[in-house]
């Protein structure tokens, strides 16, 4: 029998006869390794345990405790799920299954009605019983001629069939009585998979698009320890309090509606109210820091686009342009930097303009993937906290520091504190995605090290994050589920300026070429919007909740009138505020807007109206206090004016 060669992770190399199994491999070095081995990777190709291998190359075992073996054991748990599913649903249909790092999801289709969150307990039963009777998952090759007819009816299959045939041939596992599709590795049995739980149900469009029908997918995970999946479930139980998305809906905040376009948000009252605050907020504080706000297109001349670049290095993230039938073309902006030039050209410079900083809120167009597009985080349109400076070649380590300290001045009013600095250069292995001038490319990287070094402050170094026309250094924040996310960005550009022709008159008369920095502050709108309603879980400080006061009268016929008469002096004082007025228990009403995590509720009696006072709850309290309003008037003008984080 032919003899294959397998070398090993620590380089040794060991012979075994062909038609050898991972799990033979894994039991000749230990016993306590095969016990923990749940498939094997052979030049980079995953097999099963008990799968007969006809080809040496680098093995790898993978076990338990990596990541890819979680992988293995949800795929058998997917496989599991669709054989509950076969057997309790006469009718059913499979589209995709899959499983990651994150858990496991299987497609299906009820034609006449789909499976609902309530029988998943039901279907982690039936599973829990298949793995008690020791079930095996058998693995059965099919020609591709067999496998269609043994999916015969279930139109998704057939596609899935062709999908995963190989030198016609289909993987199948028997599992009981029913045989599914392979979709991925899975174990030889179902013993090991005791930690798994049925997440929930949603709708998934059969490939992904939306012009096809819509499946219901359900989720899922395993995992290996019984601790590992109560962790899990913990996070993502933090994850559904904090999901910007869900809390968007409770609050009333904003929507996205595929039907109306993929990744264009509305923002309902409540939502645009935050986002004037922030928008006003951003505003003054450039203004005060000698920025000139502009207004300018959305769509410009495609030719523009072509000038500075973005036509050939960011097409992609680009939408198609409109054809206006007279030979013009016009594109919808993706960055704001040309329109910026253009205000700065509008004008000959001198150097007693430079620094010139122009600032606009933004709002550009992306044509990011339909698969990526998330809530607020990353939508199609969005509004840029945008801003370029335009300063003389020696002014560019004194901007940079005021930029960044400008920065952090509004990081510290939204009580932003947990972030690092990252400085992205080109990828040095890559380099014809970039503006072609290595000279500009390694001036600019190492300025930008430089100002950080004589700062004292620490930084990562990245390579092939820079934007296309130079380096730049990010503020990387989390968010509230500790993902990494960029919020502000400065970025060192001598390309456009170049492109461009940009000028300004020197103390000597003479022409010299400036150079441009891009800065957002906050990021889009979007994004900033969604990080902070995670940040916060929704319940905003006073000066950016959508609601600031809730005004419940005891009594509508006694106390009415004195609710209303504190509700318009809140009012007059530019305070958020409302009486609640109606006919609903007290306690209803307090617990609603607590609900809608309203800062303050005042609650007016006989009391309050004899001594003209309030019964103050704070939200997330269960005590009241009563004060007079006057006295509560200044503490909620106070915490405003300070961007208090109350
Ligand atoms: P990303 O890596 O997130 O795609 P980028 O590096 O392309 O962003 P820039 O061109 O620097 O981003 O855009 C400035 C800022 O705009 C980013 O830092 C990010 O916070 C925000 N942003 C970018 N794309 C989106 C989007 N699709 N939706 C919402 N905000 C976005
Ligand atoms: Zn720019």
């Amino acid at each position: 029998m032919a003899q294959l060669s397998f070398e090993f992770p620590d380089g040794s190399v060991k012979e075994f006869a062909a038609g050898v199994t991972t799990e033979d491999i894994a039991k000749s070095i230990s016993i306590s390794l095969a016990k923990k081995s749940v498939a094997g990777k052979v030049d980079g190709q995953t097999f099963g345990l008990t799968t007969p291998l006809q080809k040496g190359g680098k093995i790898e075992i993978l076990t338990k405790d990596d990541a890819e073996g979680l992988t293995v054991l949800r795929a058998t748990a997917a496989q599991l799920l669709k054989a509950v599913l076969a057997d309790s649903f006469m009718d059913i249909r499979f589209g995709e299954s899959a499983s990651d790092e994150d858990g496991f999801f299987v497609d299906t289709d009820k034609q006449d009605r789909q499976v609902s969150a309530d029988e998943l307990d039901g279907l982690a039963d039936k599973m829990n019983q298949l793995v008690k009777s020791d079930v095996k998952l058998e693995r059965k090759v099919l020609s591709l001629e067999d496998a269609l007819k043994q999916v015969d009816g279930d139109p998704y299959q057939a596609v899935l069939v062709r999908k995963f045939a190989k030198d016609d041939q289909v993987v199948f596992y028997q599992i009981g009585d029913y045989l599914s599709l392979g979709e991925g590795v899975v174990l030889p049995d179902a013993k090991p998979l005791k930690f798994f739980k049925l997440l929930s149900v949603a709708g998934a469009y059969w490939e992904g698009k939306s012009s096809n029908p819509m499946l219901q997918r359900i989720y899922a995970t395993a995992f290996f320890k019984k601790d590992d999946l109560e962790a899990d479930l913990k996070k993502r139980q933090e994850a559904r309090e904090r999901d910007h998305r869900v809390i968007g809906n409770q609050l009333d905040l904003f929507f996205v509606d595929p039907k109306v376009g993929a990744g264009l948000a509305y923002w309902m009252p409540n939502g645009a109210t935050v986002r004037r605050v922030i928008e006003r907020y951003i505003i003054d504080k450039e203004v005060n820091n000698g920025y000139q706000h502009v207004v300018t297109p959305v769509l410009m001349n495609l030719d523009v686009y072509k000038t500075s670049g973005h036509w050939a290095h960011y097409r992609e993230d680009m939408f198609p342009p409109m054809d206006m039938g007279d030979g013009e073309e016009l594109e919808l902006r993706p960055m704001n930097c040309p329109s910026h030039i253009q205000i700065y050209n509008h004008h000959i410079r001198s150097y007693r303009d430079l620094p010139m900083r122009v600032a606009e809120l933004g709002m550009m167009h992306r044509f990011e993937k339909s698969g990526a597009l998330s809530g607020l985080q990353r939508v199609r349109e969005m509004t840029l906290n945008d801003g370029h400076t335009f300063v003389a070649p020696d002014q560019i380590q004194e901007e940079f520091k005021k930029i960044l300290h400008l920065m952090m001045d509004v990081y510290n009013d939204f009580d932003i504190k947990e972030y690092h600095f990252r400085l992205s250069y080109r990828d040095p292995k890559n380099t014809e995605k970039y503006f072609a001038n290595d000279e500009m490319w390694n001036k600019s990287q190492s300025m930008l090290k430089g100002a950080m070094d004589e700062l004292g402050l620490d930084y990562v170094e990245a390579e092939g994050e820079a934007a296309f026309y130079g380096p730049k250094l990010d503020v990387q924040t989390y968010t509230a589920l500790g993902n990494e996310e960029t919020l502000s960005t400065i970025q060192l550009d001598f390309m456009l300026p170049e492109r461009f022709d940009l000028h300004y008159v020197g103390e000597d008369g003479k022409e010299h070429r400036p150079v441009m920095i891009h800065r957002g502050l906050v990021s889009t709108m979007e994004r900033f919007v969604a990080y902070l309603i995670e940040q916060y879980k929704g319940a905003f400080p006073t000066w950016l909740a959508p609601k600031q006061v809730k005004i419940i009268p005891v009594s509508e016929e006694k106390h009415g009138d004195y609710a209303r008469k504190l509700n318009e002096q809140l009012k007059a004082a530019g305070i958020r505020s409302e009486v609640d007025e109606r006919a609903e228990k007290m306690g209803y009403l307090i617990r609603d807007a607590q609900t809608h995590k309203i800062p303050y509720t005042l609650v007016v009696g006989d009391e309050e109206v004899k001594n003209n006072n309030v019964s103050v709850r704070r939200y997330g309290q269960d005590d009241s206090n009563s004060e007079s309003f006057e006295a509560f008037t200044d503490q909620i003008k106070a915490d405003i004016a300070n961007y208090s984080r109350e």
